[in-house]
């Protein structure tokens, strides 16, 4: 039986391994940490009695059709609950509801116009049917054509400035028009209300249960193993080269970001590595993490259109998780998505602490310091990969150059939004490719000809 190896114990490399097992290839799977779940990890308080959460925030939406369907696969379902939850825009010190279309009409910032300007944007987007023809018109430019300069400042901008830091002058239309395809998929049809779901637990009981699923199939999991290089001879891949030996292996996906999976090319591969190298830009992520004993918001996610603000959103996910899964605290969660010169990446965490606490108080300013039992700074440097205008086919493929070496990671995942849905999608994708191109390697030269 072909063994493949999968460099990565995220999400990704789990739905992988499992798919490929399902499809009779043997499977083994390498974490450099001591857990799985890579960005979908825990993170442990032992100041609070060992109270264990999600690191960072992640939703599930009742239009997720895939990911559904594996957690149905994996006997979860009675795990999974579903929420209508609220989502809240601030501005000029007030919090607006902007959860459903009545509430974006009545947002004080749009004119009568921009509303109906709003309203068009929606529907146009909608009607879009061929993704390449936005490929190459910057969001902006597009936002403003459709709904006018009032709702690209403040709707729009705030929107942007979440996710792309500073700038956005290079962002193709396709990430709006992703958006709000996705939202409104997310409506329930009768109430026109958002549905997020969530485990019970977290995403970590979908990763428990893959990690159960692969063992039982006879898959292995590797934890705290870091992988040094994918080993190439005559341009094929003939294993991995650990800290402490070698193993032979038939293939090798590397499920890292683009940049950590360079790393590990050798200089037998270097055709590989200029490939892959075209497109390897990502957004980091700062997030202060507020363990609280109250609640802050009645919202999932409140936006921010003060540009002022560092953070660019405030998230409380216990407004869609049960507090009996979080020991009764509140979590709320203030992201920063950076780029890697970004004043925020660098700077310290007391003094990103405090910043980000100053603007919290002036947000709240009835927040006392007895309403917080314990604070995390998370930092990421590779979350968000970055298309930009029409580098669609800079976007690496799945199967490399150098036979039985792959990879697969978010930043394939174009035009969708990389979340939870895409992610298992994608690599559903992905394990068939594998499988079709072992095939093609390992079939004797003869029966190649012949074909
Ligand atoms: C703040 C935040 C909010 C998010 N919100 C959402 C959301 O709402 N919905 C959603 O679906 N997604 C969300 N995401 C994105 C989501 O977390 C990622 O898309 C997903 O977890 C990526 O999974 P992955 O397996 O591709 O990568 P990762 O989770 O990064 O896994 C890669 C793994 O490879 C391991 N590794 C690295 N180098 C080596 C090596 N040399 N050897 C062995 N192992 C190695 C790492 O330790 C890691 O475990 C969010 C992310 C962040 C940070």
């Amino acid at each position: 039986m072909t063994t493949i190896d999968i460099v990565g114990g995220g999400i990704m490399g789990l739905v992988l391994g499992y798919d490929l097992l399902k499809r009779g290839v043997g499977v083994r799977i390498w974490e450099r940490a001591t857990e799985l779940g890579g960005l979908m990890g825990r993170i442990r308080f032992p100041e609070l009695s060992d109270v264990e959460v999600d690191r960072y925030y992640h939703a599930i939406l009742n239009s997720d059709r895939t990911l559904i369907g594996l957690i149905d696969e994996l006997g979860l379902t009675d795990e999974l609950h579903a929420v209508t939850t609220k989502m809240g825009f601030y501005h000029n010190g007030d919090m607006f509801p902007m959860s459903s279309p009545l509430d974006f009409m009545r947002f004080p910032p749009l004119s009568m116009i921009d509303r109906a300007r709003l309203a068009t944007t929606i529907l146009a987007a909608r009607r879009v049917k061929n993704w390449r023809e936005l490929e190459q018109i910057p969001v902006i430019d597009w936002l403003t054509r459709l709904g006018g300069k009032g709702t690209v400042e403040h709707i729009w901008k705030p929107l942007l400035r979440a996710k792309f830091d500073t700038s956005f002058d290079n962002v193709p239309a396709t990430y709006i028009w992703s958006r709000l395809v996705r939202m409104t998929d997310t409506r329930d049809k009768s109430t026109a209300k958002e549905q997020m779901c969530f485990l019970t637990g977290g995403y970590i009981m979908l990763i428990q249960a893959l990690a159960r699923e692969i063992t039982r199939l006879g898959g292995e999991i590797h934890l705290g193993t870091s992988i040094q290089k994918v080993c190439v001879e005559d341009n094929r891949v003939t294993g991995l080269q650990l800290a402490d030996g070698r193993v032979a292996s038939d293939g090798v996906i590397l499920t890292l970001q683009t940049p950590i999976a360079c790393r590990l090319l050798p200089s037998e591969a270097a055709a590989t590595a200029e490939r892959w190298s075209a497109l390897e830009e990502y957004l980091g992520i700062v997030c202060m993490l507020l363990v609280m004993r109250r609640s802050l918001i009645p919202y999932y996610t409140l936006n921010i259109t003060d540009a002022s603000i560092p953070f660019t959103g405030v998230i409380e996910t216990t407004n869609l998780i049960d507090r009996q899964y979080t020991d009764d605290y509140h979590l709320v969660y203030l992201p920063k998505y950076v780029t890697p010169g970004s004043v925020f990446a660098q700077m310290d965490d007391e003094t990103l602490r405090q910043k980000f606490m100053g603007y919290l108080r002036k947000m709240f300013p009835d927040l006392q310091d007895n309403d917080i039992a314990a604070i995390r700074i998370g930092r990421e440097r590779y979350v968000e990969p970055l298309h930009p205008l029409g580098q669609t086919d800079a976007i690496p493929p799945i199967a490399a150059d150098t036979a039985g070496l792959y990879l697969v990671n978010n930043s394939q995942i174009y035009p969708q939004l990389t979340n939870g849905e895409a992610v298992i999608t994608y690599a559903y994708r992905a394990a068939e490719e594998v499988v079709q191109s072992q095939q093609r390697i390992n079939k004797p030269v003869a029966t190649l000809v012949a074909a």
